[in-house]
């Protein structure tokens, strides 16, 4: 095991990974910028390093100041929790020539899947089914044309070094399509310096359905079971369920038991996340993420099991502690991301948070860095916390989580806390009955 591990990373998830540390007896360090000298991780942490300036350029991804802050502190793995260097194959990479290990998959799975035009062929090859559309990537409109004719409009055009929604164009019709061609090429290019695109069959309503995987790297792959993230503004998530209102346990089993083979094929090491789309009963790979995601607690919450204690465990060579046949869901969760925003015009809300108060009592977890009298800086992401809640079954968790929505005080700025507390009491969100547009279309509405 471990003697001490690095947290390359910031805000919840850097407490969330220092918690895991700490209950395994293992030493910690972070390492923060100048504008996060007072967050709540580097006040609890064993070592702090402070590596740059407020800009994320210079601090929470300047690679050679946290192979630097290892060396000094003598920590002999990096936890990179996720966003910043998490899915960075380089940075996996170097550790590794410095010895270090890296708590996550090897920096060749990382590049595979980092490119989506070779995840998808990968996928492809590992048995998981894809949306149907090109073969590799696609330069010329004669070629696009007969991909989509033969597909079927409408189809969506994509970049293969896409992430965060971008560099997507949907043509409806063959007249839409040179302009959906060339538009996503040059915005590719632009945000990604590589104009590779892709096309693919635009699914009218599907549902954002992830398989939560882990490999031990020894040719050993087991599933967590899904999540519904299919409320979603801007490509965004917003809320997470676990398990998903639109699946059974034989829907279940049968796609997480392809997602676990894969990874075990892949000889896989450390959680991933395999996303799909998911309509008309027929799951659709989109995309694999080589990290642990925001919204892992509500499997964390449906399994008891702590997925950064078994990202730790994988990493130092001690395997999984659990085997498929031990994984066992029970009840519902759901988590709400709560960020520092407008809940109406979605406009970040930075500022000094006067009072915060977080909900208690069964089935409550938050995750959150912030404490009464914290100032959230602007340079960064606007999560400032996660409300899980989890009960009995999801009427139970929704009750649940309604009380803990009305306990919830954070004074002093402008949060998305609002937006939950509508939506629970929606009757589509009661009935689980929404898809990836629903949020956007109600958003729309401004009821
Ligand atoms: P990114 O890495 O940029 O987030 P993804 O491939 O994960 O890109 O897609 C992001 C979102 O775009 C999906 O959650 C979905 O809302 C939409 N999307 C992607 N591919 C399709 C498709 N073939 N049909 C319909 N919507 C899609």
């Amino acid at each position: 095991m471990f003697q001490k591990i690095l947290i390359a990373n910031r805000g919840e998830i850097a407490l969330r990974v220092l918690r895991a540390c700490k209950e395994l007896g293992i030493q910690t360090v972070v390492v923060h910028s100048t504008a996060d000298s007072d967050a709540m991780h580097v006040r609890l942490a064993d070592e702090s390093v402070c590596i740059g300036p407020p800009p994320s350029r210079e601090s929470y991804l300047n690679i050679h100041q946290i192979v630097a802050a290892c060396e000094i502190t003598g920590a002999d793995a990096v936890h990179p929790g996720y966003g910043f260097l998490s899915e960075n194959a380089k940075f996996a990479d170097i550790l590794a020539a410095h010895n270090i290990t890296f708590i996550g998959p090897s920096g060749d799975h990382i590049r595979v899947m980092g490119d989506k035009i070779e995840a998808k062929r990968t996928a492809k090859r590992l048995g998981i089914p894809v949306v149907p559309g090109s073969d590799g990537a696609i330069s010329e409109e004669k070629e696009a044309k007969r991909v989509a004719a033969e597909i079927g409009y409408p189809v969506i055009i994509k970049a293969s070094a896409g992430g965060g929604g971008r560099g997507m164009k949907v043509a409806h019709t063959e007249a839409d399509l040179e302009i959906a061609l060339q538009t996503a090429k040059s915005e590719a290019g632009a945000a990604f310096g590589d104009d590779a695109v892709y096309i693919e069959k635009y699914l009218q309503k599907p549902r954002h359905i992830e398989v939560q995987v882990f490999g031990d790297g020894a040719g050993r792959g087991v599933h967590f079971g899904e999540r519904d993230c299919s409320l979603q503004r801007r490509h965004q998530k917003v809320w997470e369920e676990a398990n998903s209102p639109a699946l059974n346990a034989e829907e279940r089993s049968r796609i997480g038991g392809i997602c676990a083979r894969a990874i075990a094929d892949l000889g896989y090491s450390g959680a991933g996340t395999i996303e799909f789309l998911y309509e008309n009963g027929e799951f659709y790979f989109i995309e694999m993420n080589t990290r642990l995601q925001v919204e892992h607690p509500v499997t964390e919450a449906i399994t008891g099991i702590d997925l950064v204690h078994e990202q730790i465990r994988v990493a130092s060579g001690g395997g999984l502690s659990v085997k498929q046949e031990d994984i066992k869901f029970n009840g519902h969760a759901i988590e709400c991301r709560i960020n520092a925003e407008d809940p109406r015009t979605f406009t970040p809300s930075p500022g000094t948070i006067t009072h915060f108060h977080t909900p208690g009592g069964l089935g409550i977890r938050v995750d959150s860095g912030v404490y009464s009298g914290y100032k959230i800086p602007p340079y960064y992401d606007s999560l400032i916390g996660k409300l899980i809640v989890h009960g009995r079954n999801r009427v139970e968790c929704m009750m649940r989580l309604r009380r803990a929505l009305d306990e919830f005080v954070v004074d002093g700025i402008k949060t998305t806390l609002p937006l939950f507390r509508d939506l629970v009491g929606n009757p589509d969100i009661a009935n689980g009955d929404y898809d990836i547009h629903w949020l956007e279309k109600y958003l729309a509405k401004g009821e």
